[in-house]
């Protein structure tokens, strides 16, 4: 695959994977175009080596493998399926001023101005009874802008580009159409309509939903030398889809190779579905068996867990140290802190920088000015839950947690050829 289609088919990744139900979906349509084969957490499995699973949990988080010999350990790539965003309140409705909006709930750490003035749609999950008052459940997304959230005119706010707030209860809520004169809205009917005009007819009566909404705008290689990517969500999906792409890329190794994309890592990862919950460690155990046959499996695995890194931005450039400022288009960045909130070590720092050496791949190196926090990612989670060696690693962005991130068009190929190795990597120090 060339670096351009790589690049077009991780666009379209991108605009099909509005929610991580959405991604998850979208990649359980490529693993099963490539032969891998559906387990399933409630039934017993019978695993053979050389063979490809994938398994799901909530339909938000995925774990899929390549079985190679179990003395080997595993080659383990992470990534989480969640971005920040705004979800829609169980009882959202609001009639304000002949305004129809909805109430939302900030998820994670979402950076905010940047999402006025977007032409916004809703997607995710919907529970509902059907016709024989069984409880389904089914994706949905209206795609078409259905919303937006109009910025105050600066005539009302003359301070507004010195220094404005943004009040999560009051200011966000967008606004989905005009109301007529005394009319009652239900959104839950609202939903029924939408999901019958999708086609699922038997639905009878909305129940509950889990619902996002998002910018409608496609992602999109931008820049006048075409340097940039340009989308929502590249804070994770772009982790997921090289991870995927890696996965699916690699042959002829008797390691097994596996990927996990946790959903619930931009609320700290405790969860069922998170890094910090039991999903990973119960497939391992499943794959390895429990207590010391699994400390020794872990004890020869490695772990890379992939989420982006911050670039340094020129208009802001004294927020990095400079001796550890990744760029764009400079290859993946290997993100390192003292304090362990990030999980690389010198070991995994150093066999990754030997995996670049091999395939000629460029590496940087990320660590927080020493008078900042620092963020942290699934990597210690994982490594705390598993014992595994890990290395924290990242492409670089800009506007990470923005409706629109920007990445460089040439470092998730590069990552992809890297980690396809990593995958195939026999032997680890003891
Ligand atoms: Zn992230």
């Amino acid at each position: 695959m060339s670096k351009e289609h790589f690049n077009q088919d991780l666009i379209q990744f991108l605009n099909a994977s509005p929610t991580p139900y959405h991604a998850v979906a979208t990649m359980v349509a490529k693993l099963e175009k490539a032969g891998f084969q559906p387990l399933d957490e409630s039934e017993a499995w019978t695993l053979k080596e050389g063979e490809n699973y994938y398994v799901t949990r909530n339909g938000s988080s995925i774990i899929a493998f390549t079985l190679g010999k179990p003395e080997l350990g595993a080659r383990m790539v992470g990534a989480h399926t969640d971005a920040p965003c705004l979800k829609v309140k169980p009882h959202p409705e609001m009639s304000r001023h002949s305004y129809f909006q909805l109430g939302v709930e900030v998820y994670g750490g979402v950076l905010l101005n940047p999402w006025f003035d977007r032409d916004l749609s809703i997607a995710g999950r919907v529970q509902y009874l059907n016709d024989q008052q069984q409880l389904c459940h089914q994706l949905i997304n209206f795609e078409r802008p259905i919303a937006i959230v109009p910025s105050l005119a600066i005539h009302l706010d003359r301070e507004v580009n010195s220094g404005r707030a943004v009040n999560t209860q009051t200011d966000i809520p967008p606004i989905l159409f005009q109301l007529a004169d005394d009319e009652n809205v239900d959104f839950r009917e609202l939903l029924k309509e939408e999901l019958v005009r999708q086609g699922h007819s038997d639905c009878q009566e909305v129940m509950e939903y889990d619902l996002s909404f998002y910018d409608t705008q496609s992602a999109a290689v931008i820049g006048l030398k075409n340097n940039f990517i340009a989308s929502a969500r590249l804070d994770n999906l772009l982790s997921c889809y090289v991870g995927l792409e890696s996965l699916l890329n690699h042959k002829g190794s008797d390691t097994t190779a596996l990927l996990v994309c946790n959903d619930h890592e931009e609320v700290g990862s405790v969860s069922t579905t998170g890094a910090q919950g039991p999903f990973l460690k119960s497939v391992l155990e499943r794959i390895y068996g429990t207590g010391e046959s699994l400390t020794r499996a872990m004890s020869r695995s490695m772990l890379i867990s992939t989420d982006n890194a911050h670039g340094i931005h020129p208009n802001y450039a004294s927020k990095h140290d400079e001796h550890h400022a990744p760029k764009l288009n400079q290859g993946a960045v290997i993100k390192v802190n003292a304090n362990q909130r990030y999980a690389t070590n010198d070991e995994t720092s150093a066999l990754y920088r030997i995996l670049c050496q091999a395939s000629g791949s460029k590496v940087q190196h990320f660590v927080t000015r020493t008078d900042m926090a620092c963020g942290s990612t699934i990597g210690p989670l994982t490594a705390g839950v598993l014992g595994v060696r890990t290395l924290d690693l990242g492409l670089p962005t800009f506007g990470m947690h923005s409706i629109r991130e920007l990445a460089g068009t040439e470092d998730a190929f590069e990552l992809s050829q890297t980690l396809v190795n990593f995958f195939k990597t026999k032997s680890l120090p003891s």
